[in-house]
C-alpha cells in the first residue's frame, strides 16, 4: 500500500503561509501588537507565550529565586525575573475551566487523564500490578425532585396515552411529546416549576458531599463483612481506592461518575494484590447493595422549613472494568482508557455549561434564587454561625461546594506531583542549555514525580504579585489562537500516531 511515511507530512497549521484565526480587533489592540514591532518585543512576547504554553490570562510576578542544594547549602543556581524575556515573570493561570483559559485547562484535562489512567493501568511510578485488582465504573444519581424536560436520543421527552394525559394542580400537563435535542434550553426544566421541589434539590446538591463521604464509608463496612472480619482490621486485608468526579446534569444537579478499586493493605503500597475472595462483580454487587440504604438526615434551614432525609437516586449504574485476577471479561463494554478518559472529559466540564450562550435557563436561575434564600433563611434563624449560611458563597454553583476531581488518597499520583513534575523537568532543561551537559534520563520519572521531602535542592524566592493576564486584548486573543492551533496541532499528531501501527500513544 503506497502510503508516505507519518513523519514526512507536515501539519498544516504551521509555517509562515498559515495565518492564526484572530478575532476582529478594534484600533487600541491593533496598536498594542504594532507596538511590540516598532519597540523590537515581538520575540520576548513569542518567547514569553511559549513558556507559558499559550496562556490566555498568565500571573505577572517580580522577585528572585535561588535553588540550594539541601546537603551542602551550595547555592546552585538564581534566577531573577529581570532576567525574564519581557523583564517579568509570566506563570500558567493554571484554570481548570476551558471557557476561562484553553490551554490550561487542557492542561489540567491531561493531569488528570494521566492520574486516573495511572490508577487504572499502572504508570508514573505507580505499578503495573494494579491493574489485576477489581475495578469499578459507577455513576451516583441525584433523586427526582419532580418531572423535567429532557433530550432521550431522538424519542419524545414525556410520551402518554391519550387516555392518560392527566395534569397537575397548576393546570399543567404531565407529558411531552417534542423531541428535545441536546442543548435545548428545556432540557433538564421542570414540567411545572410550581411542583418541582428546588428547594430540596439545593439542600440535596449541599449535603452530596457527605452522601459520598457515608457510601464509602457503608461500602468499606459491606467489603469487611463479605471477607469475614471486623471492619477494624480491614486495613490489615484491603483497602478500597476511589477517583470520582462530579458532573452537573441539565436539570443543574451533579452525577458523581467514580472509579472503584480494591487493593490490598494500603501499608503494602498502591496497587497491592487484592484479597482473592472478592472480585469484581462482588464488589459490584455490594456498591449496589450499600447505595440506596446510605442517608444523610438535613436540618431544616429555619423555623418554616422541614428536616429531609437525602439519599441517591434510583439510576445507579454500576460496572465492573476489571473483574482481577486477569479475568477480564473480553467482551467487556468498557476498557480501562475508556473509563479514565471519560473522568478526565468530565472534570473539565463546569457549571458554565448551564449558562450556554444565548440562553437563559429559567430553572438554573430558579436553583440559584433558591439557594440565595435558603442562605438568607438560615442567617436570620441561626444567631451563631451555621453550616446553611455558607451556601450564599456556593450560588453560582447551585450550592454544590464538593471538589470537581477528589480521589483517595492511594488511588495513583496527585495532581501537584504532575505539576512539581513540570517544574523540575523545566528546570533541568534550563540547566541542561546553560551548562550544556546533558540530561540524566535514567531513572528520571522516578526523581521528577518523587515527594518534596526526597528532592536533594530547595528553592528559596521572594515575589511579588504585579497582575494577571497580558498587556491589551490583542495579546489574549493571540494567546487563545495560539493555544486552538496547539490543540489541532495535538489533534493531528494523535492521527497519525492511530496510523502508524507500532506508534507509541501512551504519552
Ligand atoms: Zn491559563
Ligand atoms: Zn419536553
Ligand atoms: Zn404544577
Amino acid at each position: 500500500m503506497p502510503t508516505s511515511a507519518p513523519s514526512l507530512d507536515r501539519f498544516a497549521g504551521y509555517g509562515q503561509d498559515a495565518g492564526l484565526d484572530l478575532p476582529t480587533l478594534d484600533g487600541t489592540a491593533g496598536a498594542g501588537l504594532r507596538a511590540r514591532f516598532a519597540d523590537g518585543s515581538m520575540d520576548a512576547f513569542a518567547d514569553t507565550l511559549a513558556a507559558v504554553h499559550n496562556c490566555a490570562r498568565p500571573v505577572r510576578l517580580a522577585g528572585t529565586s535561588t535553588t540550594v542544594d539541601t546537603a551542602t547549602g551550595e547555592v546552585l543556581s538564581t534566577f531573577s525575573s529581570t532576567d525574564a524575556p519581557l523583564g517579568v515573570l509570566y506563570r500558567p493561570c493554571g484554570n481548570r475551566r476551558a471557557h476561562a483559559c484553553p490551554a490550561c485547562s487542557r492542561t489540567y484535562a491531561r493531569d488528570t487523564f494521566a492520574l486516573i489512567r495511572s490508577g487504572v493501568a499502572g504508570g508514573k511510578t505507580v505499578p503495573a500490578t494494579v491493574a489485576d485488582n477489581p475495578l469499578l465504573f459507577a455513576t451516583f444519581t441525584a433523586p427526582s425532585f419532580g418531572l423535567v424536560h429532557g433530550h432521550r436520543g431522538g424519542t419524545a421527552c414525556r410520551p402518554r396515552r391519550r387516555d392518560d394525559r392527566t395534569h397537575c394542580p397548576h393546570g399543567r400537563p404531565h407529558w411531552c411529546t417534542q423531541v428535545h435535542e441536546p442543548g435545548d434550553s428545556r432540557s433538564g426544566a421542570p414540567l411545572c416549576a410550581e411542583c418541582y421541589d428546588t428547594a430540596s434539590a439545593v439542600i440535596w446538591q449541599w449535603h452530596a458531599p457527605e452522601l459520598w463521604r457515608r457510601t464509602t464509608i457503608a461500602l468499606r463496612r459491606a467489603v469487611a463483612a463479605h471477607l469475614g472480619i471486623t471492619e477494624s482490621t480491614l486495613g490489615k486485608h484491603a483497602s478500597i481506592q476511589y477517583a470520582k468526579v462530579a458532573e452537573y446534569q441539565d436539570r443543574g444537579l451533579v452525577h458523581f461518575h467514580a472509579l472503584i478499586r480494591l487493593d490490598g493493605p494500603a501499608a503494602a503500597g498502591i496497587g497491592a494484590p487484592a484479597p482473592a475472595a472478592l472480585d469484581g462483580p462482588a464488589l459490584a454487587a455490594l456498591v449496589r447493595d450499600v447505595a440506596p440504604t446510605v442517608t444523610v438526615l438535613a436540618e431544616p434551614v429555619d423555623a418554616d422549613d422541614t428536616p429531609r432525609v437525602l439519599a441517591w437516586g434510583a439510576q445507579l449504574d454500576v460496572r465492573v472494568v476489571t473483574a482481577g485476577r486477569r479475568v477480564d471479561d473480553p467482551d467487556a463494554a468498557l476498557t480501562p482508557g475508556q473509563v479514565a478518559g471519560y473522568l478526565a472529559k468530565y472534570a473539565t466540564k463546569d457549571v458554565s455549561g448551564l449558562h450556554a450562550e444565548g440562553q437563559h435557563r429559567h430553572h438554573i436561575a430558579a436553583l440559584r434564587a433558591s439557594c440565595a434564600d435558603l442562605a438568607g433563611r438560615a442567617a436570620r434563624h441561626h444567631p451563631e454561625d451555621h453550616d446553611y449560611q455558607r451556601m450564599t458563597r456556593w450560588v453560582h454553583m447551585l450550592a454544590f461546594r464538593g471538589h470537581f476531581g477528589t480521589k483517595s488518597r492511594r488511588y495513583s499520583i496527585t495532581l501537584g506531583a504532575l505539576r512539581r513534575a513540570r517544574t523540575r523537568w523545566q528546570t533541568l532543561a534550563a540547566e541542561s542549555r546553560r551548562t550544556g551537559q546533558p540530561i540524566d534520563t535514567r531513572d528520571l520519572e522516578r526523581r521528577l514525580l518523587a515527594d518534596e521531602d526526597d528532592q536533594t535542592t530547595v528553592v528559596v524566592g521572594s515575589w511579588t504579585y504585579l497582575g494577571t493576564g497580558w498587556r491589551d486584548p490583542a495579546e489574549e486573543a493571540l494567546a487563545i489562537a495560539a493555544a486552538a492551533r496547539a490543540r489541532e496541532y495535538d489533534q493531528w499528531r494523535a492521527e497519525q500516531m492511530v496510523r502508524m501501527p507500532d506508534g507509541n500513544r501512551d504519552d
